[in-house]
């Protein structure tokens, strides 16, 4: 029997990868390997619709095309290693599975925090059972939140819990303005004051340094001295790669997994990475690889990278230029919407409003050496319609060649 594609992570890159292997002409087996419990799902909602009580588990999950329907699912099931040379997966059932091609499909974790204090009331989202139990603790009356780390996720829950009625809602963050790192000074300083208008407090420039409390965090405490009373913490600060089961097979994995141009990993043509977890370069920007953790990423190098492992399995030729994404993504906080297209923070140093102003509906955007990289819209849906209205233009960037 023909060794089949294993696709190492059972989430949005995974079945994307899947679909679009049987797209690609692929009509050998096919295993997903997933180490949480469910179907692949919709991981957006879970810092709003779902903390806010408003998505129930039906809603998120995505339903997989019917070119898929004979894949076989290894769900609850981890990958603990993987031996490139002899192309096998070692799975932590005890199961050993020899592969055709592999799809390195594993996304990241939650990075956690590591201050003394205990570790009750402390929380993360990236799963669905993570949003379920910060769901359950944000809706108990009174509630103090702390959430650490003013990026996109930390800044969303913060919309949630403060929507949700908590009794304060507070953003720590060692950086002055929450989201610059993507965003710049200029539209962080008008987030900011979005967020202060409809009740979240920030305390910027500061870090955290302990937890207070014996079982359950009672208290935050900061660098700069001050204690936050807190009943509930959200730890958003960044996350990490899952990529310890490659580990030994003389890959480059110190921010994921690198890739070369075609999403192809350490030299080896049959296998691929997708997703949240691969770091490519990109051929429309300067070629430096970095890993992208936005929606439109999974979708993105699946088509690609399913095309070019299939080419190869099939001894075709892709055919394919290098891969050159136009990334894109949107973040929903309060009662406004972040819409960005291109790529903002390579064009930090050149910033401009194209379209508004920054009190109100606002179209900001990014320049390198004069030329339009990105735009970033903030503020409601005609706002977004005109960032979108960007997309040709961004799209025009020198076109990569074969
Ligand atoms: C709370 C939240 C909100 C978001 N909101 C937005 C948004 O508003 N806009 C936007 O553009 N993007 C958003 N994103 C980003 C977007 O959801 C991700 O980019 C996308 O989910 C990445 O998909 P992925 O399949 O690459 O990774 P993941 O979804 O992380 O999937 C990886 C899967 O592999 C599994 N796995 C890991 N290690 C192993 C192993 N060794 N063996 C087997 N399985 C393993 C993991 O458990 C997981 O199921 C959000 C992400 C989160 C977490």
């Amino acid at each position: 029997m023909t060794a089949p594609i294993v696709v190492a992570g059972a989430s949005m890159a995974g079945l994307r990868a899947a679909e679009q292997l049987r797209a690609a002409g692929w009509d050998g087996p096919i295993t997903l390997v997933g180490d949480e419990p469910h179907m692949p799902y919709n991981r957006p909602p879970l810092s709003k619709e779902v903390l806010a009580g408003k998505a129930s588990f039906d809603s998120l999950a995505f339903r997989p095309r019917a070119s898929v329907s004979d894949a076989r699912w290894r769900l609850g099931t981890t990958v603990v290693r993987a031996d490139l040379d002899r192309r096998v997966v070692a799975l932590g059932d005890g199961e050993t599975l020899a592969y055709r091609g592999l799809v390195v499909a594993t996304g990241m974790r939650p990075r956690r925090l590591r201050c003394p204090g205990p570790a009750g009331g402390r929380h993360t989202v990236r799963t669905l059972d993570d949003a379920q139990g910060l769901r359950e603790a944000l809706t108990r009356p009174g509630v103090r939140v702390v959430v650490v780390g003013g990026g996109f996720i930390g800044c969303e829950v913060a919309a949630t819990a403060t929507a949700l009625g908590a009794a304060e809602v507070t953003v720590v963050d060692p950086l002055p303005l929450p989201m610059v790192g993507p965003l710049g000074d200029l539209l962080a300083g008008a987030l900011l004051r979005r967020h202060q208008q409809r009740g979240v407090r920030f305390a910027l420039g500061t870090g955290v340094t302990a937890f207070h409390g014996d079982d359950r965090v009672t208290g935050v405490a900061l660098s700069d001295g001050r204690v936050l009373a807190a009943d509930v913490v959200v730890e958003s600060v960044g996350s990490v790669a899952n990529t310890e089961w490659l580990d030994g097979n003389g890959l480059d994995l110190s921010d994921g997994v690198l890739t070369d141009g075609h999403l192809r990993v350490g030299g080896r043509p049959e296998v691929i990475a997708v997703g949240d977890v691969a770091r490519f370069p990109n051929a429309r920007y300067d070629g430096v690889p970095r890993r992208v953790e936005h929606w439109s990423i999974p979708t993105d190098t699946a088509k690609h990278a399913a095309r070019v492992l299939t080419a190869h399995l099939t001894g075709a030729d892709a055919g394919l230029a290098p891969f050159a994404p136009l990334p894109t993504f949107w973040s929903d906080q309060h009662d406004f919407r972040l819409q960005s297209f291109g790529a903002p923070a390579l064009g930090k140093g050149d910033v401009r409003v194209l379209d508004g102003d920054l009190d109100g509906d606002v179209l900001v955007g990014y320049h390198r050496a004069d030329r339009l990289v990105g735009v970033v819209a903030l503020g409601g849906q005609s706002a977004s319609a005109a960032a979108a209205r960007y997309r040709a233009e961004l799209l025009k960037q020198p076109a990569p060649t074969a």
